[in-house]
């Protein structure tokens, strides 16, 4: 058979969250940013459920999946694992190459894997509404639908650019019932001063986040919710990982290489924490790969300080690989993963080594993305051709080696929403986003000082 698929059934789909903290070095604490002490959990809860809390400071290896939030991932879940027969034809490698597909989750991505507990938690701690930021409206989809399954409210803040560019994006949450503002907006104090500065600004994730914060501030009765980032995020999203031990034990199989796409790290820690939890406990030892944008190169050209996750600074310092809150990729990016920082345990597992960084170009991204639709006929997501590439370049060297290893990528999301960049890239319009040293050393002069590691 060219593809094979390995399905588990409804009963093997997780019955607990890994916590990738308990496996990954020390833990820095979250500070406050005025004292620049640690966070107490008492500040954390002004705007996230206890629960969240206590997973987000907790060293406990795992944690229960609560049954209403197993019954909605079993909608979808599990979801497929591939052997990808016909791209290793194409490529004419020695290599296995298998993918995790998450795009057969209703919004087309791995992100409601945590929208569903977070809204869950935050119906359970009495709000009746979610607010959350998007970028490329990936997430604001999940907050979306993880709203209507809670009969809550939702308001999602959505970059300007994207907005525009991006119609159908908007329009899936709206039928879901959300209510989708292009952030910066007059809404909230920070979108106003932003709008002061710069009447035409496009709007960027970080703005987008600080005005979704404001309106949590200002309307009680919302919780806001992460996409990405927290630990909490990484460890409802090791379902991904969870599922996928269990598949390679139907292919009778075991990963050489993981790689995953990395934006602010929470897909890549889903698939590849779980990985690493049983190398650790002493089972074969795996390349975890992270693949990021250069136009985006939190990792590899980043520094590990304490920075803010959002550019107006209202939300504590967290200890990160970071190009600055206030770095702005360039405006011809296409390919998502736009995050300035990147999840705390992602980067700790990068500094001690059990993790590598890539960065790679957007028209060699596209390129692997094309010849994955054309061989699979999946079409990824703009940030998912990041994890096809580095997976792309690895079965490459396998055939220059002559060594056939067993590789599995994060296919994080399809590009159904995404046909504009594909239109680009196919009409050879797609630039090729350098990042000038200038733009770079802007970013990193906004990291706070002095800077604290
Ligand atoms: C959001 C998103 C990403 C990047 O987010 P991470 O937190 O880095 O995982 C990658 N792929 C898709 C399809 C997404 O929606």
């Amino acid at each position: 058979m060219d593809k094979i698929k390995y399905e588990l059934t409804e009963a093997d789909i997780p019955r607990t969250w890994l916590n990738p903290a308990a496996d990954v070095g020390t833990v820095h604490p979250i500070l406050d940013p005025v004292t620049r002490t640690p966070v107490t959990p008492e500040a954390l809860a002004r705007s996230m459920p206890p629960a969240l809390v206590e997973q987000e400071l907790s060293l406990e290896p795992e944690f229960e999946i609560p049954e209403p939030v197993r019954q909605l991932y079993a909608q979808w879940r599990s979801t497929p694992l591939y052997r990808a027969r016909r791209l290793e034809r194409a490529l004419d490698t020695p290599a296995r190459i298998y993918y995790k597909y998450e795009g057969v989750a209703p919004t087309g991505s791995f992100k409601p894997n945590t929208a569903i507990p977070q809204a869950y938690y935050n119906k359970l701690a009495g709000k009746t509404g979610l607010v959350g930021e998007t970028g490329a409206g990936q997430w604001g989809s999940a907050v979306a639908l993880a709203a209507s399954l809670f009969d809550m409210a939702a308001k999602v803040f959505m970059v300007r650019v994207s907005f525009e560019q991006k119609p159908y994006r908007r329009t899936l949450m709206e039928t879901y019932g959300a209510t989708c503002t292009a952030s910066p907006s007059t809404e909230t104090d920070s979108g106003r001063a932003v709008l002061a500065e710069l009447p035409e600004h496009p709007g960027s994730l970080g703005v987008a986040k600080s005005e979704a914060l404001q309106f949590a501030f200002a309307n009680p009765d919302y919780g806001y919710t992460r996409g990405s980032g927290l630990n909490h995020v990484c460890a409802h999203q090791t379902v991904i990982g969870q599922e996928a031990v269990r598949q390679f034990e139907l292919a009778d199989d075991y990963p050489d290489i993981v790689v995953g796409a990395a934006g602010g790290g929470s897909n890549l820690a889903g698939l590849a924490f779980p990985f690493l939890r049983r190398q650790l406990a002493g089972a074969e030892r795996v390349r975890l790969i992270a693949v990021e944008p250069a136009a985006c190169p939190t990792l590899t050209r980043g520094r590990i300080a304490y920075d803010h996750a959002d550019s107006a600074g209202l939300t504590p310092l967290f200890r990160m690989h970071t190009l600055g809150h206030k770095f702005i990729p360039p405006a011809v990016h296409a390919g998502g993963l736009r995050a300035h920082n990147i999840a705390p345990l992602v980067s700790r597992a990068v500094e001690d080594g059990l993790m590598e960084a890539v960065a790679v170009r957007q028209n060699d991204c596209f390129e692997a993305g094309v010849l994955f639709a054309r061989a699979e006929g999946i079409v990824p997501a703009p940030e998912s051709t990041h994890a096809i590439r580095g997976a792309v370049n690895e079965a490459l060297r396998c055939k220059e080696e002559g060594v056939g290893k067993t590789i599995l990528l994060g296919l994080s999301g399809h590009g159904d929403f995404d046909l504009v960049a594909y239109e680009r890239y196919l009409a050879g319009r797609l630039p090729d986003d350098a990042l000038t040293d200038e733009v770079l050393q802007a970013g990193l002069d906004s990291i706070p000082s002095p800077a604290l590691v």
